[in-house]
């Protein structure tokens, strides 16, 4: 199964991605945490990522169609492979499908998790992530036990460098301009299945299962 979860900063990809790793087997792949991982390790990559998002720009498109399709070339998405974050662009898009030809696969579904626009905002402004394990909260609606301690493991809470107001509106900004255009574009090859964003985590998966059930 070769999907793609397509939404805008904040509509909860990264929070189903990690569920339908644990249900369907595939694992998940997000282009921000491979950056991310970069940046932590002071890698090349990273130095050039950070800079872009932490303007919230994209970083271009062919340092990340390099680093993605390197990535589903790799033997645990041989059966299948779950992309968060990525395409981002139709270029992107375009660069996945031909790379994906070679190699005879194809896409079997897009999801888009549907959010608007105030809700995102409101979102990512109370998002916190474990910096041990990953595990992500929300101040008001996830509250960990403890105030900053993770609940999984006892890591520290943070807030994520671009996770603040004026880098948030820019990402979303940029979402609309260049990611939102794929929902047509994956419309047009029947691939897409729109989910209600807004129902609460584990309705959204429900819905999702469904849709590929389907
Ligand atoms: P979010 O979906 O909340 O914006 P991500 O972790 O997916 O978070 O991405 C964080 C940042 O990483 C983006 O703002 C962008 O700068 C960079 N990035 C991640 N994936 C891509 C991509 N496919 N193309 C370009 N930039 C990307
Ligand atoms: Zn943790």
């Amino acid at each position: 199964m070769n999907l793609i979860i397509l939404g805008a900063p904040g509509s909860g990809k990264g929070t189903q991605a990690v569920k339908l790793t644990k249900r369907f087997g595939v694992p998940a792949i997000s282009t921000g945490d491979i950056f991310r991982a970069n940046i932590a390790g002071g890698t090349e990559l990273g130095k050039k990522a950070k800079a872009y998002m932490d303007r919230g720009e994209l970083v271009p498109d062919e340092i990340v169609i390099a680093i993605a399709l390197d990535r589903i070339d790799e033997c645990d998405c041989k059966d299948g492979f779950l992309l968060d974050g990525f395409p981002r662009t139709t270029e992107q898009a375009d660069a996945l499908e031909r790379h994906l030809a070679v190699s005879g696969r194809s896409l079997d579904k897009v999801i888009l998790i549907d959010v608007p626009a105030d809700e995102l905002v409101r979102r990512i402004a109370g998002r916190r992530t474990c910096a041990d394990c990953g595990a992500s909260y929300h101040i008001p609606d996830i509250l960990p036990a403890k105030d900053g301690v993770c609940d999984v493991c006892g890591g520290e809470l943070k807030r994520r460098s671009d996770d603040n107001e004026a880098t948030v509106r820019n990402r979303i900004e940029v979402y609309n301009a260049n990611t939102a255009p794929l929902v047509d574009y994956y419309g047009a090859k029947t691939l897409l299945a729109r989910i209600a964003g807004t129902t609460g985590p584990d309705n959204v998966f429900a819905d999702t299962v469904k849709a590929l059930d389907k």
